[in-house]
């Protein structure tokens, strides 16, 4: 099963995907959650990507590409994976139909997750609320100006793939605003569909 999650920061691709992962058995490949290691590490990458991840704006498409093509050779990723945060650009989702193609591989489906921007920043607020609450590190990107600009972002580069994949007829719309059961339900109608 290869799918990827779209959606805007804070649809809930990240929860869907950890859903999915423990139904399916197929890895999350998370682009955040990497660059976020990367970082973490201190790595050359982690270091170039640092202070655009703060600001809420896209890592260049070649760091990202790179990233994601190594992981995807990765033995776990043998029988397919969920791309969660990837592609974030037209370029990227080119490079994602590269990638599968070098490898004979297709791509199954691209769910999208459409939530209201209103409901989005609640989401973030209260992600940010929980991760304190826990005791864990707070991302420096869940605040409500850092928000701003990766919604920004989002509807300036991410959005465009929706047409991008409805062309290519892959595309297919879950309503993120239900409850977390009731998306994981639309996504498993989606996936049984094909
Ligand atoms: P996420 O955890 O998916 O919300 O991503 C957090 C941040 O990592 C984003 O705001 C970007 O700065 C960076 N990032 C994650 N995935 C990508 C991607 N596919 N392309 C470019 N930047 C990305």
């Amino acid at each position: 099963m290869r799918l990827i999650l779209l959606g805007p920061p804070g649809a809930g691709k990240g929860t869907q995907s950890q859903i999915l992962v423990s139904k399916f058995g197929v890895p999350q490949l998370s682009t955040g959650d990497m660059l976020r290691a990367a970082v973490e590490a201190g790595t050359d990458i982690g270091k170039r990507a640092k202070a655009v991840m703060d600001a809420g704006e896209l890592v260049s498409d070649i760091i990202v590409n790179a990233i994601v093509a190594e992981r995807i050779d990765q033995p776990d990723c043998a029988n397919g994976f969920i791309l969660d945060g990837f592609p974030r650009t037209l370029a990227q989702a080119d490079a994602v139909e590269a990638m599968l193609e070098e490898r004979g591989l297709t791509l199954d489906a691209v769910i999208e997750l459409v939530v209201d921007d209103k409901a989005l920043v609640g989401r973030i607020e209260k992600r940010a609320e929980e991760a304190k609450a826990a005791g864990k590190p707070v991302r420096k990107d869940d605040n409500p100006e850092i928000f701003e600009e990766r919604l920004r972002e989002y509807y300036k580069k991410t959005a465009p793939l929706t047409g991008y994949y409805y062309a290519k007829g892959k595309l297919h719309t879950v309503d993120g605003m239900a409850s977390i059961e009731e998306v994981t339900a639309q996504i498993e109608e989606v996936l049984r569909s094909l």
